[in-house]
C-alpha cells in the first residue's frame, strides 16, 4: 500500500489530523476511566454539553444569535430534508427552486412531490456547469432554495450573490459548510449533512431562523419531519447520534483553535483552489474545468482530462497516494474535494503530479 499522500473523497471525506488524534486520544481515556464517548447516553449532562458546544460553535463561527437561529442535530441526512422542509410548509405559498446540479435537481422534485414547488432556473442544458446572477420570482414564494455547492458538478455560487437572489433563502451547504462567511439577512435555513466540512456521516445540521420554523404546520406528518418538535426537544426527541455531534463539536472546536473565523478558512479554501485552476487555466486545453470560470467550486474542483488518457492518470495517481479522485459515476472525468481538512501541501502535490503527468504525454 502507498502511503496516502492525500484523501480527495467528496463525502464520507479526509477529516483534519488533529481532530482524529483528539478523538483517538479521549476514546483512550475513556476505556479506562469509565463511559466512552462511543456508549454516552443523549440524556446526560455530558452530552448536553457536547450539544451545547457544538451548537455554540457553529453559530460563533457564522456569527448568529442563539435568540434568531435554532441549530438542529437531525438524522436521515442532508436528503429527508429536501422532503421535510416543504411538507411543513405546504399551507404557504409555494417555494421557488433553482436547480443548478444534480442535488437541487432531486430537491426540487422531492418538493413537487409534496407540494407545488416552482422551478425559477435550470442550469441543466448546459450541463450544469453554469449559475445564475438573477433569477425571476413571481409571487410570494414561501422560499427561495438553492444549493450553494453543487458537489457532483462542481459549481459553487459567490457568496455574494446569496444576499441578493431573493428573499427567505433556504440553502443546502451540505458541501461547503462552514467553509466562508455570508450575509445571513436573507436566509431563513440552511442545512448540511456533516460529512464533508463537519465531521462524519449520521448527523445532519439545521440552521433554522426561529420565525422561519414559527410558521411551519407539520399536521398528518410523521412526527420525526416537524422541526417544531425538534426544536422544542433542542435536538432531543429521538436518541440522538451521540458521536457524530461529538465529532462535529471537535472540529468546530478545530476551526475556531486553528483559523479563528470563516474568513481565514476561507482564504484557505480559495487558495487551495486557485492552484487547481491555475493549473488547469495554464494547461493548454489538456486539463478542462467542468464550470464556468466564475461558478467554480472552491470546495469540489472537477475536470477533465482527454478521454483515452483517465486510466492511466487514476492508475498513476493512485500509485502516488492520491486516493478518490474520480468524478461522480453520473458525470465521469474527475473530481478533487478539497474541504477544509485538505492542506494546501496536499493540493500543492497533487497540482504538482498533474502538470508531470500532462508532461510525460508530450503535451
Ligand atoms: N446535498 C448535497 C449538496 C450533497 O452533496 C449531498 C451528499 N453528497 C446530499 C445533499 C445528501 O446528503 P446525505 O447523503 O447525507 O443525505
Amino acid at each position: 500500500m502507498p502511503t496516502i499522500t492525500a484523501n480527495f473523497a467528496a463525502g464520507p471525506a479526509a477529516m483534519p489530523k488533529a481532530v482524529l488524534k483528539t478523538i483517538h486520544q479521549q476514546l483512550g481515556r475513556d476505556i479506562e476511566n469509565g463511559v466512552s464517548m462511543l456508549e454516552l447516553g443523549h440524556r446526560t449532562a455530558e452530552f448536553y454539553k457536547v450539544r451545547d458546544e457544538a451548537k455554540k460553535n457553529i453559530l460563533d463561527l457564522y456569527g448568529l444569535r442563539a435568540s434568531e437561529f435554532s441549530v438542529l442535530f437531525l438524522q436521515g441526512g442532508a436528503r429527508l430534508q429536501f422532503g421535510a422542509l416543504p411538507a411543513n410548509l405546504r399551507h404557504l405559498p409555494k417555494p421557488a427552486y433553482i436547480v443548478s446540479g444534480h442535488w437541487s435537481k432531486i430537491a426540487y422534485q422531492e418538493a413537487q412531490a409534496v407540494s407545488s414547488a416552482e422551478k425559477v432556473w435550470d442550469g441543466e442544458a448546459d450541463q450544469f456547469s453554469k449559475l445564475p446572477t438573477q433569477v425571476s420570482v413571481t409571487g410570494n414564494p414561501s422560499y427561495l432554495y438553492l444549493t450553494s455547492n453543487e458537489t457532483i458538478h462542481g459549481v459553487q455560487f459567490p457568496k455574494e450573490r446569496l444576499a441578493t437572489l431573493g428573499e427567505n433563502l433556504v440553502i443546502d451547504a451540505s458541501s461547503d459548510f462552514l467553509s466562508y462567511g455570508f450575509d445571513w439577512s436573507k436566509c431563513a435555513m440552511l442545512f448540511a449533512c456533516a460529512q464533508k466540512n463537519a465531521g462524519i456521516a449520521g448527523v445532519t445540521i439545521a440552521i433554522m431562523r426561529n420565525s422561519f420554523i414559527d410558521q411551519m404546520d407539520a399536521k398528518g406528518l410523521p412526527l420525526y419531519l416537524d422541526y417544531k418538535i425538534h426544536r422544542e426537544h433542542d435536538s432531543l426527541y429521538n436518541t440522538t447520534p451521540v458521536f457524530p455531534v461529538y465529532v462535529t463539536k471537535v472540529v468546530t472546536d478545530w476551526m475556531l483553535e486553528r483559523f479563528g473565523s470563516l474568513a481565514k478558512v476561507e482564504a484557505f479554501n480559495k487558495k487551495k483552489a486557485e492552484t487547481l485552476y491555475t493549473l488547469i487555466d495554464q494547461s493548454g486545453g489538456f486539463y478542462k474545468a467542468h464550470a464556468e470560470k466564475n461558478a467554480r467550486s472552491h470546495m469540489n474542483v472537477v475536470f477533465t482530462l482527454p478521454k483515452d488518457l483517465e486510466t492511466k492518470f487514476a492508475q498513476e495517481a493512485k500509485q502516488k497516494g492520491f486516493l478518490n479522485i474520480e468524478g461522480h459515476r453520473f458525470l465521469g472525468g474527475f473530481r478533487l474535494s478539497i474541504y477544509n481538512a485538505i492542506e494546501q501541501n496536499q493540493v500543492d502535490a497533487f497540482a504538482e503530479f498533474m502538470a508531470s503527468f500532462q508532461r510525460s504525454q508530450g503535451s
